[in-house]
């Protein structure tokens, strides 16, 4: 990618900020919106198994990160003033030529070249892409996909209408983020970009979205503490 294009990625949670973080180190310059006040808001929030991923952070008794601490060490690296805290996204609209307008219950607005949504389970900017809706949490995930969208993406929770115990939402989430970042940074054009992750995303999703949906994986899926 030559030019610098207005990418917004509305969400700082595991998928967006390693998202923004990768984005960054190939001179990009996303903004990051999140509804939460700040970055320690999910502190204490609970621990997450994370199957090989995060190894290299967890202590060598255990297979756990707090939820809030995971937050923190990839809020780490980035830029200062990345990520803009206490904007909740309420309405984004397509302009045209694959341009939104974000617009926030701050009263903030935006516009972007490519919005991606990283804003979770209950996504504000899923919409956009599909009529698909979160069918409750403690249902199973889905398999999804959508026809490609000129100018907007799904990334992490938000793409797979996942359920919370499969121990798998965490590093997926990630690796989203991570896949759509070298995307962007090594094609020509967002729309190439978005095309390849999508292509990538979508069977790889779809596959775990069967696999954690069969009795036997359901019952081995544990909450965790
Ligand atoms: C109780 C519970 C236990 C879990 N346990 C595990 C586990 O053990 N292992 C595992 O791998 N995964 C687990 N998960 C799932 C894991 O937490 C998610 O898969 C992961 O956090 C997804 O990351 P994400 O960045 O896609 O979304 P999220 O982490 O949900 O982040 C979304 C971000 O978007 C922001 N946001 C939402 N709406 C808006 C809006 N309108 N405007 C602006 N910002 C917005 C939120 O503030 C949030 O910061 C668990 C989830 C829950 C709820």
């Amino acid at each position: 990618m030559t030019t610098s294009p207005r990418i917004v990625i509305v969400g700082g949670g595991p998928a967006g900020l390693m998202c923004a973080r990768v984005l960054q180190r190939q001179g990009i310059r996303p903004v990051v919106y999140d509804a939460g006040t700040t970055v320690r808001g999910q502190a204490g929030t609970g621990r997450d198994r994370h199957r090989s991923a995060l190894a290299e952070f967890i202590p060598a008794d255990g297979d756990q990160i707090d939820r809030g601490q995971l937050r923190i060490l990839l809020h780490q690296p980035l830029k200062p003033g990345t990520v803009h805290w206490g904007h909740e996204l309420v309405h984004v609209a397509p302009l045209g030529g694959g341009v939104h307008r974000l617009e926030f219950a701050n009263g903030v607005s935006a516009e972007a070249d490519l919005v991606i949504g990283a804003d979770g389970a209950w996504s504000t900017v899923r919409p956009l892409l599909t009529d698909a809706v979160q069918r409750g949490f403690w249902t199973p995930p889905a398999p999804l996909t959508w026809d490609h969208v000129p100018g907007a993406t799904l990334i992490g929770d938000a793409a797979h209408l996942t359920g919370p115990f499969s121990g798998h939402g965490m590093s997926r989430a990630m690796l989203d983020g991570a896949e759509l970042a070298h995307a962007i940074t090594e094609e020509d054009n967002l729309d190439d970009a978005v095309a390849r992750y999508e292509a990538a995303m979508f069977p790889r999703s779809g596959e775990l979205a069967v696999r954690t949906c069969t009795p036997s994986q359901r019952r081995s899926s544990r909450a965790p503490r």
